[in-house]
């Protein structure tokens, strides 16, 4: 999969997931494969001719503060501003409000390739969007009128302001203070760390999503409220010119993500930051929650782009690295041969491509649900959508960024020394990805989500729904000769996450600590599972292809994904069984070793 490779794109929305099969819906219906494929040619133009080319300069020239102002790299101006102009900040958003009306599915495919080019820079869009998109949700028409179209449009930035110093994960710990001024808005005091995008000239404005609690809140998370927080409050005449008291606390200096300005944030310094409530009082988490399965298919994201950029990056390299000679070659004078001649090199790409080409199709699956969600025709298959979306993000969001986190570290090994060294790009692509698998909720919490409440909630009835799902495409590769076994192997791997669930719910039913403690394994057997179901379908998708008797670069192409499904199967999915057998002896080793013995 490349930045500039239609081929990818096309395979994953219309040969598997029937993207076009969505113009037939009344929202959709002014579309095409023409305006998918003009949109993804103006995503990919854009990406690379202004998100590319100053990837490396915004990692070694980070954000800086000068004369009490955030600097960031000017390129990344012109990059920014040509994407909202482009429309892409809308692309989901109404006609009406001048918006592209695009499925979710085709809006992140173009996205995908901002990510890829400089995940970064498109940081700020995606948190933009992100924020408007929660205001759509739960704002009011005050605030809608206000921001909604500036946001969409790039004009005005947003934040999301949940994480306090003392209150990562447990946001039921947050300190941060709404007061009512009397006056229909609040006085919010507080200091939020590591916000994204909190402080810089790149907008006119800048609106944070801040979560605060009112003073008679209750404790907890059923005290959270959710405030609009404008760096600039309107003046008499409604312009965006007086100064919120929100205040810089200082830049963090990161490993990675670097043109992504992170700051410490200090609102009500001066006792004068105002806020106004967005959706109901001490229902904050949860409008937040509702926004999250977008939000996390967006970090998952991330993680495969990044991925999909060192495997890039690594492939290219293997076929030009000459290196060594065939095992069985006697002759030293010979030529040596590019390394990727070594099958320990081929592992190494089959196994990114397995993982990357994966996470990529799981997660337009999951933007595909979005649209289900939204636009199915009847209430049964909008409701549905939802409820395999909550069980399906954690698996997307920790299984992603582990796993093309992986790939990275696999795309430096092919590049041997070269790899550690900044001359190449994969240590970037590295250092980026390290924060996938630790923000939006890091994949411990995400394990214990899935774990917890996704696979067991409504008497699992989400995890029936994947089961159904993952069976009729069982069903359908029992039915091919080339991917019958591999059915097969799905089918038993389903069955062990089956009878895992139940001894870790009879589990937790007696002890929640002591059958929670293992989750992450729990994720991880779930994540292969679901990746392997991916996988299969995409197979299938592929032999279609190869039956409809396409040759060359065509017949590379599906033969390409067979040799990673079959990769997938074979080196892979196996692993489900070894965690099935510890999770289902309810092996304590880890709950029961004392901080003293560590
Ligand atoms: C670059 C960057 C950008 C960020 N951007 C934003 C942003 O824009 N807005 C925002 O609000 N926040 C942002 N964050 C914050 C991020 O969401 C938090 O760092 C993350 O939620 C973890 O919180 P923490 O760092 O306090 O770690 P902690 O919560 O202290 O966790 C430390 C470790 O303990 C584990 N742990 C904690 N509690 C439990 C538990 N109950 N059970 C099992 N394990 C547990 C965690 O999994 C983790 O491994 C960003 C962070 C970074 C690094």
């Amino acid at each position: 999969m490349r930045l500039t490779d239609e081929r990818e794109l096309r395979f994953v929305l219309y040969e598997l997931l029937d993207a076009e099969a969505l113009c037939a819906r009344p929202r959709f219906a002014e579309h095409g494969r023409e305006t998918f494929d003009a949109a993804l040619e103006t995503a990919r133009q854009i990406a690379g001719d202004l998100f590319a080319p100053c990837n490396r300069a915004a990692d070694e020239d980070e954000p800086r503060i000068e004369n009490g102002r955030v600097v960031t790299l000017p390129d990344y101006q012109a990059a920014l501003d040509a994407f909202f102009e482009a429309g892409f900040g809308a692309a989901h958003v109404d006609a009406g409000l001048g918006g592209m009306q695009m499925p979710w599915t085709v809006a992140q495919a173009c996205f995908s390739q901002f990510l890829m080019a400089n995940v970064a820079a498109a940081s700020y869009p995606m948190l933009t969007i992100g924020a408007a998109n929660m205001l759509a949700a739960f704002g009011t028409e005050a605030q809608k009128t206000t921001h909604l179209e500036a946001m969409y449009a790039g004009r005005t930035y947003g934040t999301m302001a949940l994480t306090e110093p003392q209150a990562g994960s447990s946001l039921a710990d947050i300190r941060t203070k709404a007061e009512p001024t009397g006056e229909g808005d609040y006085r919010i005091a507080g200091t939020k760390i590591f916000i994204s995008g909190g402080e810089h000239e790149l907008s006119e404005n800048i609106v944070h999503m801040v979560l605060a609690r009112l003073l008679d809140a209750p404790p907890g998370v059923k005290g959270i409220s959710m405030f609009l927080v404008p760096r600039y409050r309107p003046d008499g005449e409604g312009w965006p010119t007086v100064d919120n008291d929100v205040r810089l606390g200082g830049l963090i200096h990161k490993m990675g993500w670097r043109g992504t300005v992170s700051t410490m944030l200090n609102f009500g310094e001066g006792g004068d930051c105002r806020g106004t409530l967005v959706g109901e009082a001490n229902r904050g988490l949860g409008h937040m929650f509702h926004m999250m399965n977008e939000a996390r298919i967006g970090v998952a994201m991330c993680a495969t782009m990044l991925g999909a950029a060192g495997y890039n990056a690594s492939l290219d390299y293997a076929l030009e690295r000459p290196q060594g000679r065939p095992a069985g070659a006697k002759d030293p004078a010979s030529a040596p041969v590019p390394i990727i001649a070594h099958a320990d090199v081929r592992r190494m790409l089959l196994a990114q491509k397995s993982y990357v080409e994966g996470a990529f199709a799981l997660g337009l699956t999951c933007a595909r649900l979005v649209d289900e969600q939204a636009t199915a025709e009847d209430e049964a298959a909008r409701r549905e959508a939802h409820l395999l979306l909550e069980i399906l993000t954690p698996v997307m969001k920790a299984w992603s960024s582990d796993w093309c986190l992986e790939a990275n570290r696999l795309a430096i090994q092919i590049h041997g020394g070269y790899g550690y060294t900044r001359e190449y790009p994969v240590e970037q692509h590295y250092r980026d990805n390290r924060l996938n698998p630790i923000h939006e909720g890091t994949n411990g919490i995400q394990a214990i989500d899935l774990l917890g409440r996704k696979a067991v909630m409504q008497d699992g009835a989400a995890l029936a729904l994947l089961r159904r799902e993952i069976m009729a495409t069982v069903e359908a590769g029992r039915e091919s000769s080339g991917q019958a076994g591999h059915a097969e192997a799905l089918a038993e791997a389903l069955d062990r996450l089956d009878r895992v669930t139940a001894t870790l719910a009879a589990h937790m039913a007696e002890d929640a600590e002591a059958g929670l403690a293992n989750a992450s394994v729990y994720l991880a057997m779930a994540g292969h599972t679901v990746i392997a179901w991916i996988w299969l379908r995409q197979a299938l998708a592929a032999e279609r292809g190869l039956a409809a008797g396409q040759g060359g670069e065509a017949r590379d192409f599906y033969e390409g994904k067979l040799a990673a499904c079959r990769y997938f199967f074979r080196w892979e999915l196996p692993t489900t069984a070894t965690q099935a057998a510890l999770l289902e002896s309810r092996d304590d080793t880890c709950l029961a070793v004392r901080p003293e013995q560590l």
